[in-house]
């Protein structure tokens, strides 16, 4: 019988109210039973909301250099822990071991990054219009995050809204993707180890059309980070304008990357190759458009197929993997539906376009890195998250049209231009419509200390990591002291005396 987890509410591991769990499997050999995860209901989110609002009395108390100290903690036993914790996320997610080791790495450096907040989380002072007064912001805990996350970044995704929330003296509620419940199950192990106070946090276990939206719905929950597709981000989107509720929004993107002619084409072979297929294409900012200049075109091409077919699938946790799993079999089905889609829109398909039929592969949701060619804009292809290992490749005159074609998709997150010529870097930089460009470097590689986010329909204008993030989990409480002993009216005394 496989291991049964359970949530964590009120200060204690406790069992779903609805006494139902659901089996959590390895994608890359489905006969893996990882464990039973509770299948738990709306009355659980209600009981981990009152147990998250008694967290937040007693922690939005507790100074932000003492919060600072738990997630000092916190990040060294994930430096402690960081193979255990990553040799766990491969086989329930997937990816190949130096990424999931990449993964527990980000959040060692969101948890570092975090930790130094606490003796800093600044207010500003600023001169008074006015004599003898003072004018001054400083910032409060909100109340309850609730914080839902994807598959595909299982340790990072939940530590990029954790620890700030934590930092600035909230109170979380996490809601893991059905697929990665063991990973937080982890983290949420190690919060409690590093001393975090009981009802700080809560975890909850389900489906995210029963629980992310009780969440969400919650009246006593004031403060909710998404980060997932965009379909749901849209419902939640509505949802939280109706309630009047602090949201932040992370979702799709359509990412391209950019080959000029005077390119380094093995640097950008390299970029590409990672870009395309690491994490199997299931990143936010996986490269899924290849957008090339035509002198170079067709060598650039053939560079790719040539090695993408080369690149060996396998089971994450076996060194010689390039290339994992998906996560399920809808997640399969998707990308294998886009082949069908590519070719009955006049593009063909230069690589892969198959389950491959190597049977050590079987039990796995595999599938062959794929290569789009004669993509052209507004194919479906060229427009739509595939969320897999399949990469469209158009063909471009110049810069200027690399630029439009890159703009002239609904997401916004992240871009990546290859050249050596410094003015069309700094044009590009410029003018794509991105929250994320590179430069000769791929469209994936954020760092925990600068901002992560995309504009149009990647997300809402607020970004994750870096400083902006402390923005978002803070409310910001203006103050005004006179001592000038008389009634002085801004504006109005201002310069009239
Ligand atoms: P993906 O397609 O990447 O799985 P989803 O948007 O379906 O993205 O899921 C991302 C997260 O949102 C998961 O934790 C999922 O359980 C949750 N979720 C799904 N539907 C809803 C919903 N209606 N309300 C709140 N959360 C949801």
């Amino acid at each position: 019988m496989p291991e049964r987890f359970l949530n964590y509410i009120g200060g204690e591991w406790t069992a779903p109210s609805t006494n139902d769990y659901f089996e959590n499997r390895n994608p890359a050999d489905r006969e893996d039973v990882i464990g039973r995860f509770p299948r738990s209901g709306a009355a659980d989110v209600e009981r981990a909301v009152q147990s998250a609002r008694r967290g937040f009395a007693a922690w939005s108390r507790t100074p932000a250099p003492l919060r600072g100290q738990v997630l000092q903690r916190v990040g060294e036993l994930l430096v402690q822990k960081k193979e255990e914790i990553a040799r766990a996320m491969t086989r329930e997610m997937g990816k190949v071991l130096p990424e999931t080791r990449g993964d527990v790495q980000e959040g060692i450096d969101t948890a570092f990054y975090a930790a130094t907040e606490g003796r800093r989380l600044f207010g500003r002072v600023v001169p008074s219009e006015l004599r003898s007064k003072w004018a001054m912001s400083f910032r409060r805990p909100i109340g309850v995050a609730g914080l839902i996350t994807p598959f595909n970044f299982p340790l990072a995704i939940p530590t990029w809204k954790t620890f700030p929330a934590l930092l600035c003296g909230n109170a979380v509620i996490l809601k893991p993707a059905e697929d990665v419940p063991h990973t937080v199950h982890l983290l949420v192990e190690v919060l409690l180890e590093a001393g975090l106070p009981p009802e700080v946090i809560q975890l909850v276990h389900g489906q995210g059309s029963i629980l992310g939206r009780a969440l969400v719905e919650h009246p006593d929950v004031p403060v909710i980070s998404f980060t997932g597709s965009t379909e749901t981000g849209s419902i939640i989107g509505a949802t939280c304008g109706r309630m009047h509720k602090r949201l932040s929004l992370e979702m799709g993107g359509k990412n391209a990357m950019i080959v000029l002619d005077d390119a380094d084409l093995d640097l950008a072979l390299d970029g590409v190759l990672w870009g395309a297929f690491g994490t199997t294409g299931q990143r936010c900012t996986a490269t899924s458009r290849l957008i090339v200049q035509e002198k170079v075109h067709d060598r650039f091409l053939r560079m790719v197929c040539d090695r993408a077919a080369t690149l060996r699938l396998g089971p994450g946790l076996d060194p010689t993997t390039e290339v994992g799993p998906l996560i399920h079999a809808a997640a399969r089905d998707k990308v294998a539906e886009y082949v069908g889609i590519a070719k009955g829109e006049g593009a063909s398909v230069a690589i892969g376009g198959a389950v491959p039929s190597d049977p050590r592969l079987a039990h796995g949701w595999f599938y062959q890195p794929t290569v789009f060619a004669g993509v052209t804009p507004g194919m479906r292809v060229e427009q739509e998250e595939i969320f897999g290992p399949a990469l469209s490749v158009i063909r471009v005159k110049d810069l200027d049209e690399a630029i439009r074609v890159n703009n002239g998709v609904p997401y916004g997150l992240s871009s990546a231009l290859y050249t050596r010529d410094v003015n069309a870097a700094f044009r590009a930089m410029t003018d794509l419509d991105n929250g994320i460009t590179y430069v000769n470097a791929p469209t994936i590689g954020a760092e925990a200390h600068l901002p992560f986010g995309g504009v149009k329909q990647t997300g809402n204008g607020h970004r994750e990591g870096g400083w902006e993030v402390y923005d978002f989990y803070s409310e910001t409480k203006v103050v005004y002291v006179d001592y000038s002993g008389t009634l002085q009216r801004a504006q109005i005394d201002t310069y009239d005396k």
